[in-house]
């Protein structure tokens, strides 16, 4: 096996399904964007390198930024820089932009993208717990079409998708509701290039312009505290139809710490993720209520 397997640079996404086809469970094909997660590995350190790569950087169907209808869609290719100076991610989505500005430093920012966070499945990716907050779906493609998969859906078990391994992830297409909110916290040894020791996105919805009404719809997604980015569904419960008070916090700060059961690894111990993410949701909660 090469340590540099060789390089497909297709012209078209139809090429790239094509190259991607070809690949067997003893030859493997994998995709490459920016290559920060994929390049890491291609040492065979961490397990055999792919038998070939195919390139997806010149492949302008997967970039851009839109506002469709009801729904912001981003391109696969999109890296975290685009995310932090799209004019319409800061309108329609501040909490994505939010995420990415945290992620590594200008570099990784410069040529890691979003397509490869989704699809490297890595449980401290700091943008997945936004994407499940803001109940985002994925398109997926390759030789047999497209599909759509919900976020919620997708990341199966630890650095596992829902993904065939010959398809791609095309676009990212995040419902925009005008009365939801949402908000971002990451926490790691530095302010930069640090993988999150618990990271966490909260959306819900309130009508209270001064946001001090009662939450509905509200989710609360974390990552690096289970082998995939999770929701936790008793803190929803207990926020659903709360007013951000002080007793909620207190209550579902409580509920938090008790429904996470992190394991300890090099980045943090267990106390210290679940001390940390009561301690955030607390801390989203006083700024959402003003107090
Ligand atoms: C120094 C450093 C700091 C980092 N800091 C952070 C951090 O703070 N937060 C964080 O979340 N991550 C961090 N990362 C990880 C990495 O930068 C991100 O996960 C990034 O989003 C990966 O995107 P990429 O385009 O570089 O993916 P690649 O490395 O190109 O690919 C990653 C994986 O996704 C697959 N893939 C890529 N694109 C597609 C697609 N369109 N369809 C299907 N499969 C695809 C590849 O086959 C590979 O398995 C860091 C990495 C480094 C090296």
């Amino acid at each position: 096996m090469p340590i540099e397997p060789p390089v497909v640079s297709p012209a078209t996404i139809a090429d790239a399904y094509a190259a991607l086809a070809g690949g067997t469970p003893d030859a493997p094909v994998r995709p490459i964007a920016g290559g920060t997660d994929l390049m890491v590995t291609l040492a065979g350190d961490l397990g055999d390198p792919p038998a070939r790569i195919v390139d997806l950087w010149g492949l302008e169907a997967l970039r851009g930024i839109v506002v469709d209808g009801t729904a912001l869609s981003l391109g696969a290719l999109t890296t975290f820089t685009e995310i932090r100076h799209s004019a319409l991610c800061r309108e329609h989505l501040p909490v994505l932009v939010e995420a990415a500005a945290s992620i590594g430093a200008a570099q990784i920012q410069n040529r890691g993208t979003l397509g490869g966070n989704i699809a490297n499945a890595s449980p401290a990716g700091d943008t997945l717990p936004v994407l499940l907050a803001v109940d985002a779906r994925f398109v997926l493609g390759s030789v047999r079409g497209e599909r759509e998969v919900p976020a919620k859906a997708f990341w199966t078990g630890y650095r596992r998708t829902a993904m065939a391994p010959d398809e791609l992830v095309l676009k990212i297409v995040i419902p925009l509701l005008q009365d939801r909110r949402a908000s971002f916290r990451k926490v790691g040894t530095r302010r930069a290039q640090s993988i999150s020791k618990v990271v966490m996105a909260v959306a819900w919805r309130s009508d209270a312009i001064d946001g001090s009404g009662p939450w509905h719809d509200v989710r609360v997604a974390l990552g690096s505290v289970a082998p995939t980015p999770i929701r936790a569904s008793r803190t929803e419960a207990v926020l659903e139809g709360a007013a951000p008070t002080a007793d909620v916090a207190d209550a579902a700060a409580d509920a938090l710490a008790g429904e996470l059961v992190p394991i300890d690894d090099v980045r943090s111990t267990a106390g210290y993720r679940r001390l940390a993410a009561a301690r955030i949701l607390h801390r989203c909660i006083r700024e959402a209520g003003g107090w």
